[in-house]
């Protein structure tokens, strides 16, 4: 009897639009109209890669090597020289994207935290080519970049 009842009164449709209501005009929205907004990022997101400077616009790499080294996909390229002041700094600085695997190996090996991998993640492209990053590149990244990069590595340094 209470199955007919269930049936002819379509009890389980009547609860399920009751449901359907209540998410349409009671709960809050999970979902977000991206790309106009934009969900939060931990500061250990590894996106797109770049190249930091310091405060005076030196270069943070010293070309030890270490990231290219340490690299499992074996994209970064570098190759560098002596200035005349004596310091060493790249000549070279290439990485691969369709190689990169984002685990983010190089960004843990740079002794002076200069490669590192960015908050962005919006960098798709139409050709292969244009995921051929120098070092330019990676610097204006680290450029456009710094100020989200420092505050993400401030705020994981204490649990490092
Ligand atoms: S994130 Fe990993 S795979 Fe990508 S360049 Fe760095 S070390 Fe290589
Ligand atoms: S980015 Fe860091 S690890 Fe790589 S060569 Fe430069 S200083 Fe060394």
């Amino acid at each position: 009897m209470k199955k007919f009842f269930k049936a002819f009164f379509l009890t389980e449709i009547v609860k399920g639009m009751a449901l359907t209501l209540k998410y349409m005009f009671f709960m809050p929205r999970v979902t977000i109209n991206y790309p106009n907004e934009k969900g939060p990022i931990s500061p250990r997101f590894r996106g797109e890669h770049a190249l930091r400077r310091y405060p005076n616009g030196e270069e943070r790499c010293i070309a030890c090597k270490l990231c290219e080294a340490i690299c499992p996909a074996q994209a970064i390229t570098i190759e560098a020289e002596p200035r005349e002041d004596g310091s060493r700094r790249t000549t070279r600085y290439d990485i691969d994207m369709t190689k990169c695997i984002y685990c983010g190996l190089c960004q843990e090996a740079c002794p002076v935290d200069a490669i590192v991998e960015g908050p962005n993640f919006e960098f798709a492209t139409e050709t292969r080519e244009e995921l051929y990053y120098n070092k330019d590149k990676l610097l204006d990244n680290g450029d456009r970049w710094e100020a989200q990069i420092a505050a993400n590595l401030a705020a994981d340094a204490p649990y490092r």
